[in-house]
C-alpha cells in the first residue's frame, strides 16, 4: 500500500470496520459497548477531496442498514440506474478498490464492538459470523434496499429461503394467511404442506379477485402474500388495493416482486410491507447463481433476519459478489427484456398457430383494471398457447434454435419451457384448467438478444409445425 494509500489519505476517511484495541478513541474504551462511531458513521468521504466527491451532499444520509462506514449509502430519490451501479458499494480505504471486495470468510475477529453487540443484542450490525452478517451481504443488501425504496434488506441462499423465513417470521401459530392458488409452486407447497402443521391456516384465492381477497380476511389474518405478476399467466393483482385490505385488517402484505423487479414496480411505495425476490432470476440476471432477498422496514427485516439465523439460508460471500455485480446492469437488462417481450407478444398475437397470448402490454379485457401508473413496464415474460396442445408445443420448442429450453427466467439468454410438464406438473388437469393453464401453454422468458433474431426464430419454429404435419 505505498503510493495508493499516500494519495488517498486514509486517515481522513472513515475508519475501517475492524479496529485493534489500541486504535480506539477514548470514548470507545473497553466496556463502552454502545459507542461504535466506526460502524455507524454514514458517508464515505468526510471532508477529503477524494474521487468519490461527485455526489457531494447526497452521500451523507442515514440508512437503517446494516452497513459500515465504508458502504456507500445513497438517497432513495436517485434513479434506479444510478442506485443499481453505486448503492451499497464497499469502498475499501486501504486499496481504493472500485468494486466491493469478496469477504470470503465465515468469521470475524472479536473485539469490544463484537462483545458489545452480543450484550446489546445488536448482532445484525457488527460482523461476527457470516450467517449473522458479512460486509459482502451488506453491500448487495443496501443496493436492493435502495432500489426497492426500503430501509433494510436481507439476502438469502434462495428465493424460497427468503419466502419461508419471511412467512415464518411474520406469523404465529394460530394465525391465518391469504395467498393465491396460482402462486409459485415452491411457495404453494410451503403454504399448503408446512403451514397447517405449523399452526397457520391458509386461504387460497384468485389474486385478481379483490372481493374474494377482502372476504377471506379473518380476525386472525396476519399475512397476505401475493406476486406482483403471476406465473405463468401473468395475472396482475391490484397491489395498491390489496395493501389497503391488509392495512384495514391490521395484517402485513408481502409481495413477491420477482417478475417485475423494483425497476418496474416498487411494491413498498404501493403499500406493501415486505418485498421478496427470487434473486436467482432478474436481479442476478445471468442464470449463474441461486439467491433470494427480502426488503422493507428495519423492524420487519430484523425479525426475518432472526428467523434466518435459526433456519439457516444465509447467502455465501461469493454469491453476494455475483449478485451485486449482476444488479449493476439490472435497469439496462430490464429495459431490453421489456422491449423484446412486448415485440414478441405482438408477433405471437398475429400468428395463426398461436391461440392465446398473455402479456400486460397487449391490454385487453384481462388487464382492464390495470393501474398503469403503478408500472414502469411489464417485464420480460410472455406466455402463449400453441394450437394443437402440449404435443404441438413440445414440437415447437424443439424447433427453436436461439432460446434454451429450460425452466427459470430472467437471465440474459432467452429461456422457454412448458408449465404443464415442469413447474405445474404436480397439478391435476382439472387444477390446471381451474388456474387457466390450457393445453399448449408455453412460457417464454425474453433475454437481451436482438428482437428480430428472436422473432425470426419463433416464426420459423411455428411455421415448421405445419411443414412437419403437427396439428
Ligand atoms: C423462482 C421463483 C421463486 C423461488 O426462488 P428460488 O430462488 O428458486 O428459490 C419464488 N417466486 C417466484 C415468483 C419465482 O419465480
Amino acid at each position: 500500500m505505498t503510493s495508493r494509500s499516500v494519495g488517498r489519505t486514509p486517515c481522513v476517511r472513515a475508519p475501517k470496520i475492524r479496529q485493534s484495541p489500541d486504535e480506539h478513541t477514548p470514548s470507545e474504551t473497553p466496556g463502552d459497548t454502545v459507542t461504535q462511531p466506526n460502524r455507524t458513521a454514514i458517508g464515505f468521504d468526510e471532508g477529503s477531496n477524494g474521487a468519490a466527491h461527485w455526489f457531494g451532499e447526497l452521500t451523507r444520509r442515514r440508512s437503517a442498514g446494516p452497513i459500515s462506514a465504508q458502504h456507500k449509502v445513497l438517497p432513495r430519490s436517485l434513479s434506479p440506474e444510478t442506485l443499481a451501479v453505486h448503492a451499497g458499494t464497499y469502498e475499501d480505504p486501504i486499496t481504493g478498490s472500485v468494486g466491493t471486495p469478496i469477504f470470503q470468510t465465515s468469521t470475524f475477529l472479536l473485539d469490544d464492538a463484537s462483545y458489545g453487540a452480543f450484550s446489546d443484542g445488536a448482532l445484525r450490525d457488527v460482523p461476527i459470523y457470516t450467517r449473522y452478517g458479512n460486509p459482502s451481504q451488506w453491500s448487495v443488501q443496501e443496493k436492493i434496499a435502495a432500489l426497492e425504496g426500503a430501509e433494510s434488506a436481507l439476502v438469502t441462499s434462495s428465493g424460497m429461503s427468503a419466502i419461508a423465513n419471511t412467512i415464518y417470521a411474520l406469523t404465529n401459530s394460530g394465525s391465518h394467511i391469504i395467498s393465491a392458488y396460482d402462486v409459485y409452486g415452491g411457495t404453494y407447497n410451503l403454504l399448503r404442506e408446512d403451514m397447517p402443521s405449523a399452526g397457520r391456516e391458509v386461504t387460497f384465492v384468485d389474486p385478481t379477485d379483490i372481493e374474494a381477497i377482502r372476504s377471506a380476511v379473518r380476525p386472525e389474518t396476519q399475512v397476505l402474500f401475493f406476486e406482483a405478476l403471476t406465473n405463468p399467466l401473468l395475472k396482475a393483482p391490484a397491489i395498491r388495493q390489496i395493501a389497503g385490505i391488509a392495512a384495514a385488517a391490521n395484517a402485513l402484505l408481502v409481495v413477491d416482486n420477482t417478475f417485475l423487479t423494483p425497476v418496474l414496480m416498487q411494491p413498498l411505495a404501493l403499500g406493501a410491507d415486505v418485498v421478496i425476490h427470487s434473486a436467482t432470476k432478474y436481479l442476478a440476471g445471468h442464470s449463474d447463481l441461486t439467491a433470494g432477498a427480502a426488503a422493507g422496514r428495519r423492524k420487519f427485516l430484523d425479525r426475518i433476519w432472526a428467523q434466518t439465523l435459526r433456519f439457516g439460508g444465509t447467502l455465501e460471500p461469493l454469491s453476494c459478489f455475483l449478485l451485486e455485480r449482476g444488479i449493476k446492469t439490472l435497469p439496462l437488462r430490464i429495459e431490453k427484456q421489456n422491449d423484446n417481450a412486448r415485440e414478441i407478444a405482438k408477433f405471437l398475437a398475429s400468428h395463426e398457430r398461436v391461440a392465446e397470448v398473455y402479456h400486460p402490454a397487449l391490454g385487453g379485457d384481462r388487464y382492464a383494471d390495470l393501474e398503469h401508473a403503478d408500472y414502469r413496464g411489464y417485464g420480460g415474460m410472455v406466455s402463449f398457447e400453441v394450437n394443437g396442445g402440449d404435443a404441438a408445443a413440445l414440437a415447437f420448442m424443439r424447433n427453436l434454435t436461439v432460446p434454451y429450453v429450460a425452466t427459470s427466467l430472467g437471465g440474459v439468454e432467452s429461456l422457454v419451457s412448458m408449465p404443464s410438464n415442469t413447474s405445474h406438473s404436480s397439478l391435476t388437469t382439472r387444477q390446471m384448467s381451474l388456474i387457466g393453464i390450457n393445453p399448449g401453454l408455453v412460457r417464454f422468458s425474453a433475454g437481451i438478444e436482438n428482437a428480430r433474431d428472436l422473432i425470426g426464430d419463433l416464426r420459423h419454429a411455428l411455421d415448421a409445425l405445419d411443414e412437419e404435419g403437427v396439428r
